[in-house]
Formats: structure tokens, C-alpha cells, sequence
């Protein structure tokens, strides 16, 4: 079974700074996402299904439309497995209510007028996005356990958490170590890969212009996104 940990918004220096040791596995690094005009997570994660630079294709959805985006497994690199396991992927099969709660509850922390009622959206926001972070990680331990050639685990809390708390340290680290946790308990061959990092913008979190992965078995250097199809193909036929 090959495994990919696909963590959105995973900032390679968080996994420094909270020295999350699983995460990083044996070989680990940036990738280069300087060939995309702004770090944007539907983007990204189609050009990592589709092995190609996709951002002319899913821009020219608009903003709105973008996050409908569901592609045809056969238009992606999964379908070359004989059965394979994809949980929660933007752009392929994720979740789309709880992604346009998230967003329509961001829109209402920065209207709100009050500190009282910042916090008590805030709260909200958090709690919604542990809830479903807990369930995919069931989700995925479920599948790990699971008779798949090809398992994707795809997890938000680091990019929605981190949106509103990337100033909250202490949030940050617990979301990482738990990032970690789910590493360690993992046997199969892993990558582990971020579509884009995230920096900080006072207690907020903006994506930054890089993006993190780990290996067990080779140095990748520097890859680049669309690189990952070929390098996860390359390694199912050994
Ligand atoms: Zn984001």
C-alpha cells in the first residue's frame, strides 16, 4: 500500500519549530510552487491529481464555481490503481457542506462588530473543524486497515485552524503534534505533502509560497507539485 498524508496548509516552518519528527520522516523539504500566480488550494491539489499546472483551467471556474470542481477519477493519476482509497480531496470528493460552512462562518467573524462575538464565532469555527477533523481521522485509520493499493488521507485543520489562530502557538502546536501522532502510527511506504505553507498575519494565517513533503525512501530535492503523480506511479511499479 502507498500512503499519502495530504495536509493542507502544513508550513514547513511549524514542522521545524514544533520538531515533528514523524512528519518529517527520513528526507524533507519545500516544494515549488513559484509556476502558480497565487498559492491556492483548488489549484494545487488539482495539479497534484492531474500532473499538470492546472491553473488556467480551474481559474477560469471564477472564485464561486472553482470550489465545485469535481474531477473524473480516470482525469487523474488514482484511476492506475487497482483500488484505491481517496478520503476528503478537494477537487475530487471532499466534503463540500462542511467546506462552505467554514467559509460562510469566516465571513461572519470579520463582520461581526463585537469582540464578544468574534470570540464566540471563533469558537464555533474551531470546534466545527476539530469535529470534522476527528472524523477523518477515523476515516483514515479506517482505510489504513483497509484492502487499498492506495490510500489518500487529505486533512484541513492546519489551513482552516490556522486561518483564523495562526497567532495562537500554542493551538498551532497541538494541531501538528496530532498531524504528527497520525504519522507515527503508519507502517506503509508515506509521502507526506502540503499544497501550500501558511505565515503569519497577526493572530491570523495567510498561505505562504511554499509548500511541504516527506519521504521514507529518497531526497525529492526541491519537486514541484505536478511532480508527485510520477514520483507515487514510479514507486507502485517497484
Ligand atoms: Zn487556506
Amino acid at each position: 500500500m502507498i500512503v499519502v498524508l495530504a495536509i493542507d496548509a502544513l508550513e514547513y516552518d511549524l514542522v521545524e519549530a514544533f520538531g515533528c519528527d514523524n512528519l518529517k520522516q527520513k528526507f524533507y523539504g519545500k516544494t515549488d510552487i513559484s509556476e502558480f500566480s497565487e498559492p491556492r488550494t483548488m489549484v494545487l491539489w488539482n495539479s497534484f491529481m492531474m500532473g499538470e499546472n492546472r491553473e488556467k483551467e480551474v481559474l477560469a471556474f471564477g472564485d464561486r464555481e472553482m470550489w465545485n470542481i469535481k474531477l473524473d477519477i480516470e482525469d487523474t493519476f488514482f484511476a492506475r490503481f487497482e483500488n484505491p482509497k481517496i478520503l476528503d480531496l478537494p477537487g475530487f470528493n471532499y466534503d463540500k457542506e462542511q467546506h462552505e460552512l467554514e467559509r460562510r462562518m469566516l465571513k461572519e467573524f470579520f463582520a461581526a462588530e463585537s469582540d464578544e462575538e468574534k470570540a464566540e464565532i471563533r469558537k464555533d469555527y474551531n470546534n466545527h473543524a476539530f469535529e470534522h477533523h476527528r472524523r477523518i481521522k477515523k476515516e483514515f485509520a479506517d482505510a489504513l486497515a483497509g484492502d487499498y493499493d492506495f490510500v489518500l488521507g487529505y486533512f484541513s485543520a492546519a489551513d482552516v485552524i490556522g486561518h483564523l489562530n495562526f497567532g495562537n502557538r500554542a493551538l498551532m502546536r497541538m494541531i501538528y503534534r496530532d498531524m504528527d501522532e497520525i504519522v507515527a502510527g503508519i507502517d506503509d511506504t508515506l509521502i507526506v505533502l502540503s499544497d501550500h505553507g501558511m505565515e503569519r498575519i497577526g493572530i491570523f494565517g495567510d498561505h505562504s509560497d511554499h509548500g511541504f513533503w516527506s519521504t521514507g525512501f529518497k531526497d525529492l530535492g526541491n519537486p514541484r507539485i505536478t511532480d508527485f503523480a510520477g514520483i507515487i506511479m514510479e514507486i507502485s511499479e517497484v
